[in-house]
């Protein structure tokens, strides 16, 4: 099966993806609390800026406005029955932005976490989760997405649901999940783990790999977990920008653009194919990362030393796997 993501995987040795929907958003004045979902059908202008600022800053695939578009999450705004028209929408306006351009960009509908935790330890069944999964996943096809994008999940059976749902949409997807707790998901997944998961599934992504997390650092440790395992299917490396600090009332990041620089060109050398930011990652920095993938040679695989003396500490000992050499635990970061 063929389709643009497949055909630019097999053409590029890396591909740079977008940055943060929600910090790039709340800029332009979305309130904590809201749906930004609403804005696909409120504001339809600002969600085509947040696309199209993405693409000129040097992005060759963005996310759509669409990570809390499921039913499930949008049920806390009395909205869940508008799941498949607010992700056909967030699609649509992507799909006239990627159309504008002279090069090939990719529209990945972003499907977020249910926020809901799955059976046996919680109440949402499989088959509930792959129905809400599968709704999300039309309206999104509908609106003219190349590919689904599930992203910052924690949960195994969260992910083998949308990968069903998925299925179902006749879509061709990819995957990450969030390592945000030592090294592992909050449900306790390892990068190892992801990589085993993945492969067995009955419908494999495009690409797998982690987003968000905690920091940069973190990120690419978590990338080089999955190298470990010797897959040949490609990775992607979605790091926040630095690590989040209250300040003045907000939440700052701490990474400069100089640092996504480095961080974007050590994901590529690490392994990492699709290489974007996630949380506070602005157009500034995409702009730097392209810059740099474009200019700087390929290097040798970085070792974990390399990393945390471009990128700053990881914000634990150990990446959870249990069989690495700990790090130091020094400047041990809060989280925000
Ligand atoms: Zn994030």
């Amino acid at each position: 099966m063929t389709n643009a993501l497949s055909q630019m995987l097999a053409a590029r040795d890396w591909i740079l993806a977008d940055g943060a929907t929600g910090t790039n958003l709340f800029n332009m004045g979305l309130q904590s609390g809201d749906a930004p979902e609403m804005w696909n059908d409120e504001h339809p202008d600002r969600i085509e800026l947040l696309y199209k600022q993405a693409v000129d800053a040097g992005s060759d695939l963005f996310l759509t406005n669409s990570f809390g578009g499921n039913a499930a999450r949008l049920k806390l705004h009395g909205a869940q029955k508008r799941a498949r028209e607010l992700s056909r929408i967030s699609a649509e306006i992507g799909r006239e932005v990627a159309d504008r351009y002279d090069r090939p960009v990719i529209v990945a509908g972003s499907v977020g976490p249910t926020g809901e935790i799955m059976a046996p330890m919680g109440a949402l069944t499989h088959e509930l989760a792959v129905e809400i999964f599968h709704e999300q996943a039309e309206g999104l096809k509908e609106g003219g997405a190349d590919v689904l994008w599930l992203e910052t999940i924690s949960a195994p059976e969260e992910y083998k649901a949308a990968a069903e749902a998925f299925k179902l949409a006749d879509i061709p997807w990819c995957g990450t999940m969030s390592f945000d707790t030592a090294g592992r998901t909050m449900m306790g997944l390892t990068s190892a783990d992801m990589v085993n998961m993945v492969d067995k599934l009955g419908n494999t992504p495009l690409a797998y790999g982690a987003n968000c997390g905690v920091g940069a650092s973190d990120l690419l440790r978590t990338v080089l977990g999955f190298v470990a395992q010797g897959s040949e299917r490609p990775i992607i490396a979605k790091g926040n920008a630095g690590i989040p600090k209250y300040h003045d009332g907000h939440i700052h990041y701490d990474g400069t653009p100089d640092l996504m620089a480095d961080y974007a060109v050590l994901a590529r050398d690490a392994g990492a194919t699709i290489i974007g930011g996630c949380c506070g990652t602005m157009p500034e920095h995409l702009s730097k990362m392209r810059e740099a993938l474009e200019t700087r040679p390929r290097g040798e695989r970085p070792t974990l030393d390399q990393i945390t003396d471009a990128l700053g500490a990881f914000s634990s000992a150990a990446d959870g796997t249990g069989d690495d050499t700990p790090a130091p635990r020094r400047n041990r970061r809060r989280r925000a």
